[in-house]
């Protein structure tokens, strides 16, 4: 049956006594087979259908990374209405406006953001079910003995939408993004055969949040319908990442990049190390002084890939046995085309020769239905048949794709282009360097100055050492004029690093 939701009647089917999930909660360690997991998800899913929710109907979820969040959006998907992820981060209008703009008829919320959902979903009529929630509100335990359960997954064709999942709002206001039943069971499908190094005795770290693309689609889906187990993390922390990982035996960690440096960073206060077998890095780019200091500690080799959230998400991948190219994100995936075209150029596309940068544009198995309720953004999106991603990328004579940086976070600086990541790269080859982030800041003469924010490793002196490596390193019209020590860096619900909000902090 085509439906994501058959991951886990199949999972059921096949592997009924494994261990599907793995929670480490406060009481101990918690485990749920793939057996349980299919039982729990029908019957929450005749629970739902006995409170009036029908195919193609759209139920909110706003939960951790709890075994919950799993039986929720499993039980929505099995019988064919539209799981909404939202993120654990919004508050009260910002979910008013989700659940009134996706008509949501349920949100399924955790307890601990009731005091912002529980508003938002009484302006708009939706029924809350809790997961730890009080007595005031109907548990999804207490929905899941309502009504007969679901006999079978509900077969769905290939272009229903599925879910609405949120960007991680890098550059402004996360975008709902309408994915399909077709992209998100072929992305898994794509993601087994072709990019990871996944079997079925691996243990997968699930400590991206569910609710966003990558840790929905690329960890979640792709190791269940493996018959792997993953570990889920409901709060990612490094310290906790590493013991945790340590402890169940985790051999695949995939993260953003913000990741790999807090568990490096752990790695230096604690000896515990997990028996990674493989690693993938995703959602921003990964500097390669991180990437070289991540595989010499863990001795795991990391595959760096590129995604969207409009995209299902994966791009590009770099091929799982052969060490990443470095500063590449390899070639696109299967079923995935990847052009760069002419950035400026409206409508039609036209590529721009090897080697040179434009725009990157995808088209493929994996393009979203289109943005939640806004046919317009979605035009503006699209061009030829192809969704413009506003990364600016180069392609090389061999179908690799290395991006520069996203279009928007551009610094123009007396005319010069600076890309901040490039000069992030940099940086972080200082040892004393545990993260950085660049972003440009208005300024009277020079159109905009490049500032960096540095978080310093222990027993590092001051930023002056850094500052002067840089200077050595980079052109004098691009190197950070401004330097910012920072204890952290600001960093979204996805875990990326928020330049925008940087820039916001220090402009005047
Ligand atoms: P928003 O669209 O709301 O501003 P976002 O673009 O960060 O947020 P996502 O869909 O989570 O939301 O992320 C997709 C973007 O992440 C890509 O367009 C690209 O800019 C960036 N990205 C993903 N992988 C990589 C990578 N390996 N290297 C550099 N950038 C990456
Ligand atoms: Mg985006």
């Amino acid at each position: 049956t085509l439906n994501v939701a058959t991951i886990v009647a199949e999972g059921a089917r096949r592997h009924r006594t494994k261990a599907a999930v793995v929670t480490a909660m406060p009481d101990g360690v918690h485990e749920l087979t793939y057996g349980d997991l299919w039982e729990r998800v029908r019957a929450t899913a005749g629970g739902l259908r006995s409170r009036g929710v029908q195919r193609g109907d759209r139920v909110a979820v706003m939960l951790p990374n709890v075994p919950e969040f799993l039986v929720a959006y499993f039980a929505v998907l099995a019988m064919g209405a539209v799981v909404v992820p939202i993120h654990l981060l919004f508050k009260r209008e910002e979910i008013t406006h989700v659940l009134s703009r996706s008509g949501a008829r349920v949100l399924v919320a955790a307890g601990s953001v009731l005091g912002e959902a529980a508003p938002a979903a009484a302006d708009t009529g939706a029924l809350v079910v809790g997961v730890g929630a009080g007595e005031d509100v109907v548990s999804l335990t207490a929905l899941a003995s309502e009504g007969e359960p679901l006999d079978a997954v509900v077969a769905t064709n290939p272009l229903d939408p599925a879910t609405i999942l949120f960007t991680s709002g890098t550059t402004g206001q996360p975008k709902g993004a309408v994915g399909s039943h077709f992209a998100l069971v072929e992305q898994v499908n794509v993601c087994i055969i072709d990019v990871f190094d996944l079997r079925e005795e691996d243990v997968v770290f699930g400590g991206l949040p569910l609710f966003h693309t990558f840790g929905q689609t690329v960890v979640m889906n792709t190791t269940l319908r493996r018959g792997a187990t993953i570990v889920l993390l409901p709060r990612f922390d490094a310290a906790t990442a590493l013991q945790l990982c340590t402890d169940q035996q985790v051999t695949a960690f995939l993260g953003v990049p913000t990741m790999f440096i807090a568990l490096l960073g752990a790695a230096e206060q604690h000896d515990a190390r997990p028996p990674f077998r493989w690693c993938v890095s995703g959602g921003a780019a990964l500097p390669a002084a991180v990437l070289e200091r991540f595989e010499s500690t863990f001795h795991a080799p990391i595959q760096e890939g590129y995604g969207m959230t409009e995209t299902s998400p994966v791009i590009s991948v770099n091929p799982r046995g052969v060490p990443s190219r470095a500063g590449s994100v390899g070639p696109a995936v299967w079923g995935v085309d990847v052009v760069v075209a002419d950035a400026e150029i409206e409508g039609r596309i036209v590529p721009v020769p090897v080697g040179e940068p434009g725009e990157i544009v995808v088209r493929g198995h994996n393009l979203f239905l289109g943005y939640l309720d806004d046919p317009e953004s979605t035009e503006a999106a699209m061009a030829d048949g192809y969704l413009r991603t506003g990364d600016i990328g180069v392609l090389s004579e061999d179908g690799y794709v290395s991006i520069v940086d996203r279009k928007k976070d551009l610094i123009l600086r007396n005319g010069y282009n600076v890309y901040p990541s490039e000069i992030e790269a940099v940086l972080h080859r200082h040892e004393d360097v545990a993260s950085a982030a660049v972003f440009g800041v208005d300024h009277p003469v020079h159109g905009q100055e490049v500032h960096a924010a540095v978080v310093l490793r222990d027993g590092a002196a001051g930023s002056d050492a850094v500052d002067a490596f840089v200077r050595e390193h980079v052109a004098s019209f691009k190197y950070p004029r401004v330097f910012h020590v920072v204890d952290t860096l600001p960093i979204g619900p996805s875990g990326k690093v928020l330049r925008r909000e940087l820039t916001r902090q220090y402009s005047a």
